[in-house]
This record gives C-alpha cells, sequence and structure tokens, in this order.
C-alpha cells in the first residue's frame, strides 16, 4: 500500500484548495444571507450557480466519477484526498463540484445500469449539473434499514409500470429542480425475497406523484441536500422503458450504488473533522479563562491529541478501503466499507462535540460552522443504514470464519 498522493492527484489538490480558499469559504456567509431572504428556500440560491460555473471552468467537475468518459477518471484512492477537502464545506463544495449525494449515486447508477436513452434523457443532464434527482427507498411503515421490507408495488400494465406507496426521506426531493427519482419497490412479492424488488425512474412530474411534505432534520431545514422529502405516489404510470436493469435488480443495484456512496461520505467526514479541529485549535489559544488560554488546560489538550489521533486513524481506513475498491472491487473491500460507515461518522462526531465545547455557547450557534456539521455527522450514523445493521453484517462476515 502507498498512500503518497500521485502527481495528478496532487495537481487536482492544489487547484481545488486554490478553490475553497477563494471561492467556496467566502461564498458560506453568502448563502446563509440568501437562503434568509430566499423566497423559495429549497430552490438553488444563486452563489451556488456561480460556484458550479467557476468549478466547471477550472476544472473541478464530476471527479467522483471514475468513468473518464463522463467523470473524472479518476480512481477511489485519487478522490479521496478531494473529496476530504470539500468535506471542509459540505453544503457548498461537492454540489458545486457537481459532486453531492444523492445525485452521485444515482448518476453511477445510470451510467452502470442505464440504457442509451435514459442515459442521454437523464444521465447527460445530470452530469452537466442542470437538474438535479433523488433516491426513494426508505418508506415510514416499514423499517427500512431491511432493504428487503420496502413494500411499495411497481405493477406492470402493458407497456407502462404502475406505482403505489409511501417514501420519506427522500434527500434532495424539496428542490424544485430535483426532476428525477430513481423509486425502488416491490415488482414480484412471491420471489426469493432478494429478487422481489426493482428500481424504476419517475420523472417528478408525473401525475400521481406528491410531495406531501419535507422532513426537517432535528426539527430544521437541510437546505445542504434540497431537503428530504416525504412523497406518495398514487397510480403513477411511467413507461416500462423505464425500468432500470431489469425486473428483480432492485437490490443488487442498490448494494453497488451504496459502495461508493459510503466512501465519499467518509471522505467528506473527515474534512468535516479536520474543519473542527483547526477550529477547536483556533479557540483553545485565543479564549481565556481563569487567567489563561484554554489551551493550557490538560483536559482540552487530551481532546485535541485524541482528536487528531483518531482523524488519522480513520482517514487511513478510508485511504486503504478506498485502494482495496480499486485493486480487489467493491466486493472485496465488502468489510473496510463497512468498517468505515461505522467509525468514521462516530469520529466525526466526537470530535466535533469537543470542538463544540470547546467554543462554549457560540458552539452550537450559528456563528460557527460547528453545529451544522455535527448535524451532518450525527445523520450518517442513520442514513446508508443505521450503525447497528452494519456492524451485525460486519459481525456474521467475521463470525463466518470461524464456523
Ligand atoms: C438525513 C437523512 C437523509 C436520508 N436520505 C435518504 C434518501 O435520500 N433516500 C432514502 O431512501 N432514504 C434516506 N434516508 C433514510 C435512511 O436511509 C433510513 O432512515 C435508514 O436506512 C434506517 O431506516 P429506518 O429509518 O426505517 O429505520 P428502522 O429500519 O426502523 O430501524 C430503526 C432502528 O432499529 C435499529 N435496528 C435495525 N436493525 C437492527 C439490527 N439488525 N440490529 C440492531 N439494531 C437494529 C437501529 O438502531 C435503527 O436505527 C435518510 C435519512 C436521514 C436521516
Amino acid at each position: 500500500m502507498d498512500f503518497a498522493y500521485d502527481a495528478k492527484t496532487e495537481e487536482l489538490r492544489g487547484k481545488l484548495l486554490a478553490f475553497m480558499d477563494s471561492h467556496v469559504h467566502p461564498a458560506e456567509a453568502v448563502l446563509e444571507r440568501q437562503l434568509h431572504d430566499a423566497a423559495d428556500p429549497w430552490q438553488r440560491q444563486p452563489v451556488l450557480d456561480e460556484l458550479k460555473a467557476e468549478a466547471r471552468r477550472q476544472g473541478l467537475w464530476n471527479l467522483f466519477l471514475p468513468d473518464a468518459e463522463h467523470g473524472g477518471g479518476l480512481t477511489n484512492l485519487q478522490y479521496a484526498p478531494l473529496a476530504e477537502i470539500t468535506g471542509r464545506s459540505p453544503h457548498l463544495a461537492p454540489e458545486a463540484l457537481n459532486c453531492a449525494a444523492p445525485d452521485t449515486g444515482n448518476m453511477e447508477v445510470l451510467a452502470m445500469f442505464g440504457t442509451d436513452e435514459q442515459k442521454k434523457q437523464w444521465l447527460q443532464p445530470l452530469l452537466d449539473g442542470e437538474i438535479r434527482s433523488a433516491f426513494c427507498m426508505t418508506e415510514p411503515d416499514v423499517a427500512s434499514s431491511d432493504a428487503t421490507n420496502i413494500a411499495t408495488r411497481i405493477e406492470r400494465d402493458g407497456d407502462d409500470y404502475v406505482i403505489n406507496g409511501r417514501k420519506w426521506w427522500s434527500s434532495g426531493a424539496m428542490n424544485p429542480n430535483c426532476a428525477i427519482f430513481i423509486v425502488m419497490g416491490k415488482t414480484d412479492p412471491g420471489a426469493d425475497r432478494h429478487r422481489q424488488q426493482s428500481q424504476i425512474l419517475v420523472p417528478r412530474d408525473t401525475p400521481g406523484v406528491t410531495i406531501e411534505r419535507e422532513m426537517r432534520v432535528f426539527g430544521y431545514g437541510d437546505h445542504a441536500h434540497g431537503g428530504h422529502a416525504e412523497i406518495v405516489f398514487d397510480d403513477v404510470r411511467v413507461p416500462a422503458t423505464n425500468l432500470i436493469a431489469g425486473e428483480g435488480e432492485g437490490f443488487a443495484i442498490a448494494q453497488a450504488r451504496l459502495g461508493p456512496g459510503r466512501i465519499h461520505h467518509c471522505m467528506r467526514l473527515i474534512g468535516m473533522a479536520e474543519r473542527a479541529l483547526e477550529l477547536m485549535c483556533r479557540r483553545a489559544v485565543s479564549r481565556v479563562a481563569f487567567g489563561k488560554p484554554i489551551a493550557t488546560q490538560g483536559v482540552v489538550q487530551e481532546w485535541i491529541a485524541e482528536a487528531r489521533v483518531r482523524i488519522e486513524q480513520a482517514r487511513l481506513l478510508v485511504l486503504k478501503t478506498a485502494w482495496l475498491m480499486d485493486t480487489v472491487g467493491n466486493k472485496g473491500a465488502h468489510t473496510e466499507i463497512q468498517a468505515i460507515k461505522i467509525g468514521t461518522p462516530l469520529m466525526t462526531e466526537w470530535v466535533l462535540d469537543k470542538a463544540i465545547q470547546a467554543h462554549g455557547a457560540g458552539g452550537v450557534s450559528q456563528d460557527t460552522p460547528l453545529a451544522e456539521l455535527w448535524v451532518a455527522a450525527r445523520t450518517l450514523r442513520l442514513a446508508d443504514g443505521p450503525d447497528e445493521v452494519h456492524r451485525m453484517s460486519l459481525a456474521k462476515r467475521e463470525l463466518k470464519k470461524y464456523l
């Protein structure tokens, strides 16, 4: 394993770091003002359009997609340090570079499994950053961490499929620019439990699709993802050609989609933790309590040292996972993908908690990015599957060696 960044990665890192300093970080306050004044807070704000145009001009575009025809042509190991940098401003930078979830996963699915027609109609405008997309799997009425429970029906009727069901937490779907949903549902409830599900493309404006409400994270909106929606599908009719891959392939597509998605989240989480540590250190050396900077307190030094150790450990495991995905494939890296999905959000949540504490009440306020970053890290212990399910699956693999 050689984790030294190669020349291409170094070049892109240099460009991206400069872009973060000159464009992204200054835009953070602008975005907050624009959201505050916006008539429709789910609409993409003008500052994002400007960032996207600039990122594209600089060649910092679609870097997440390993396929050189459509994306940056980077390996996971090359993309990892770049995604980490975008994690320092997770509500702006990934979208500015057209590297934001859930679009990234949806683009990967279309690139891997889409027909030429599906690619032309939906992949191309997503790659161009013209539209956004949502992935609709989770349902309020069933335990969705077990994907075989998904109950929405996708039924064949002549040349169409008819969809009935209720989804929630479909990230991005509140955004009026979110034009296409990938919906998971059952085409054959009688089949083997991993062959019952399929995935189908449903344009947002199809009759029978109702966006019922926004889901609020900890009671607040989440503009970063364009808003998480609860959506009802009531006799929604789409052409049979909208099915992705084939009937019964839904579970396999979901698995293929989640490997890269999880590692991208973990890379960005490391960037969040780095930003939190930086803010904690700056605060610790400048804030004086009981006659001396709080940085001189042993307890604060312990947080700082421990944060550095935890970040380095997580980064190394994420880089190892990226390297394995590149060398033995996503299946071969399964255990490591699960390990980073379990460990990285917890690590970042811990570092953020200490950084917040070092900031006193200011740490939970809107005056630093810490509170928003903490929310992002905490929700990633649920999104893409809760910790416990990953632990269960990792433990089963580990135990298999002894059975
Ligand atoms: C911010 C955010 C964004 C999201 N974005 C999307 C999206 O874009 N599209 C989408 O489809 N979904 C999305 N989700 C939903 C997310 O993927 C689900 O919430 C998650 O998979 C868990 O499903 P559930 O909520 O139904 O929990 P349940 O399945 O009801 O599980 C509840 C709890 O039970 C426990 N549990 C479950 N199984 C086990 C087990 N085997 N062992 C021990 N404990 C267990 C866990 O503690 C778990 O948290 C998002 C969620 C959040 C918070």
